[in-house]
This record gives structure tokens, sequence and C-alpha cells, in this order.
């Protein structure tokens, strides 16, 4: 079985089976444009064809184990289950501008172990597929389209680390971004690494217009190793010379997400090396208030005061840095920034699925 969304595979079966190409275009419009949800709903084929692909293709492969709406209405959460059992996360945040943005997964857990993540603290269980990719998108789409709602923008920020699932990740975008597909601007699609040099320089020949995000979270090589082991792999002065490379090709401002824990990274010495760092860059800075989340209470991180946010922030000003302090959306159900992490109604379902699936050990 394949995916619907494998082009490739569904046209070679339909010329297998001596179909005409047009039929392809017919699914397409039927899944992307007209939303419909199975193989029967696409009444522009004929009976035969709708058999073949249900015999040789799967619809959707994730199924929903869970869905959460916050009171606010603002954030929704949804649960996912592979064809193969693991269990992966997407967020979808409307914003009150009108504007909606999905955070998708790319991997199932993580290998980057970043220590204020509670995604890390699981490891790697797998890459996911570009189909299990763009089903979250689906399902956020068609979420949305019963609130006769359209999704605006995609972030690669959920669990995983994008870039070590390059392939995958690519062509999710493409299929994102294909005017007889999603249709979706270049430009509203961000994709978040914490600092994988290599693919930075890829990412910017290949995606010129998608936009990057870098989690820096701190300003210095000690700082950062602290946190965050990829820096033992790509220090600062490795990860700044692929983003100066990155500026090169693209032109195009990066985001650095700066976490703001108390007393770990958010000294105003530090923000003062930020601001050396960044002054000549073109660079927006997103400092994001830490939300304590599930397997990373034991480092007894705090959250930064709103008082001490705003100081680090006056004193990034005073280099020409502009920075917003983003607004925390879904912490009351897990699905903020480094809360993604298998929870379901506050209990931990990582435990359970580390153990049954099995973790991988995991290398940069
Ligand atoms: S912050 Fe991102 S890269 Fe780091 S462990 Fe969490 S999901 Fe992985």
């Amino acid at each position: 079985m394949f995916s619907i969304h494998d082009e490739e595979k569904i046209i070679s079966l339909l010329e297998a089976n001596g179909h005409k190409k047009f039929r392809y275009v017919q699914i397409e419009n039927a899944i992307y444009k007209n939303l419909v949800t199975n193989f029967d709903m696409i009444d522009t084929l004929p009976q035969s064809i709708r058999d073949l692909l249900k015999e040789n293709c799967s619809y959707n492969s994730l199924s929903l184990h869970s869905e959460k709406t916050d009171p606010e209405g603002q954030t929704t959460k949804f649960l996912f289950t592979t064809h193969d059992g693991k269990m992966i996360e997407a967020v979808i945040m409307r914003h009150l501008s009108g504007r909606n943005t999905l955070c998708v997964s790319s991997q199932a857990g993580c290998p980057m172990a970043c220590t204020f993540c509670a995604t890390g603290k699981l490891g790697l269980i797998r890459n996911l597929t570009f189909a299990e990719i763009i089903d979250q998108i689906m399902w956020a789409v068609h979420h949305l389209a019963k609130e006769d709602k359209k999704l605006r923008n995609i972030v690669y920020m959920g669990m995983g680390e994008p870039l070590l699932n390059y392939g995958e990740v690519s062509k999710s975008i493409h299929i994102a971004c294909c005017q007889k597909k999603l249709d979706l601007s270049n430009r509203r699609i961000t994709v978040s690494t914490c600092g994988i040099a290599p693919r930075i320089i890829d990412f910017a020949r290949d995606f010129p217009q998608v936009s990057l995000a870098i989690s820096l979270h701190a300003p210095n090589d000690e700082a950062r190793k602290k946190i965050m082991p990829v820096e033992n792999t790509y220090p600062i002065d490795v990860l700044f010379s692929a983003i100066d490379e990155y500026v090169e090709i693209t032109n195009k401002r990066i985001f650095y997400e700066y976490i703001m824990i108390n007393g770990v990274t958010d000294r105003l010495e530090y923000a003062k090396e930020l601001g050396e760092l960044l002054k000549w860059r073109l660079a927006h800075v997103n400092f994001i208030p830490y939300n304590p989340g599930e397997g990373t209470d034991s480092n007894g991180y705090l959250p930064t005061s709103k008082m001490m946010i705003k100081k680090f922030q006056d004193t990034l000003d005073r280099y020409g840095i502009p920075s917003t302090v983003r607004h925390t959306m879904g912490d009351d159900i897990d699905a903020a920034c480094g809360q993604l992490a298998l929870k379901e109604e506050g209990k931990s379902l990582a435990t359970e699925v580390g153990r049954t699936l099995g973790k991988t050990t995991n290398k940069i």
C-alpha cells in the first residue's frame, strides 16, 4: 500500500491498468481542492478506478488518537497514531489576527535531547514519511474548513529535528506549496532547526523562499552546550558560518528562537553577547517563555519573569535587533513550545510508547 499523496506511484498504477493520465488530475482535485474524505467520494472517477485505488493506496496514514482544544478555542492539539503504532502530535494555532498556523512533527520523538524540551526526552523513535507529514496538514485543513477557516502558515516546530529528516520534509514542502495541491505560499512556511549546519546550506539552495528559524537559546558555546547537545557537533562558529552562507544565498532574515529559563539563559551578559553576535546579521529574535513540560521538571528549570524578559529584550534593543516575546499558546493543553511529548489528559504516554515501540539510540 502506498499513500494517496504519492503522485508518481498513483500515476504508474493508473498507467499500468490502462487508465489515462488525466485521471490523476481528478484525484488531485478531489483530495486537495474539494477535500473529499475517502475514495468513494471521488465521483469524477469510474467505480473501477476507485476500487483500484482502494486496493493499492491508503487515504490517510494517520488515525486520530485524541484531540483537545483549549477553553479559548485558540489551540487544538491532535495526537495521531501511525500505521505501525507510533504516536505523533500536531497543533493548530488560531491567532487573533485571523491567521491560522499548524505546527507539524517531522519525527516521532527527537534525537537532539535539548534539556528544556519534553520531546527531546523521548529520543528518536523514527523519521516520519512525507505522507505522514502531509496527513497532519490535511487533518488541519479539513478541521479548519469545518470552521470555515483556512490554513495559512505551517511551522516545522513540532516533534523532531526537520533537517535530520531532510528528504521527507522536502517532499512535504513541495506538496504543501504545489499550486495544484495545497497551494500554500513558500513564504508562509517556516522550518526550525537546532543547528544542523550542513543541511542549512542545502536548505538555502533548495528552498530559498521558505523561512528558517534557528533554535539558538544561548549566545556562546559554553552556555549552549549545557542545554543543547548539538553544540558538541556544530559549535556556534560552525553554525554561524552556515547561517552566513544561507543569508548570502537567500538574502532572507533568520528567526532566532531564544528560550527564557530563569538563571540559565536569561543573564543580562548573554543579552549583550547575543547583541554582539547578531548586530551585523539579518535577524529577528523570538523570546519563548519556558514552559515546564513532562520530563523536563527534574532539571529544576523555571520560567524567567516578565520583568526580566523585558530587561533582556531592552538590552538587545540597544544593538538594533528586532525581537518579539512569543505569546504562549496552548500551555494548558501541553501544546506549547517544548511541550509536545505525547501527553494526554495530563498523563504521559511517553513511557508507554518508549517501552512498546522501542527507542533507537540517537546520534547527530
Ligand atoms: S527543541 Fe527541537 S531539536 Fe531540541 S529536542 Fe526538542 S524537538 Fe528536538
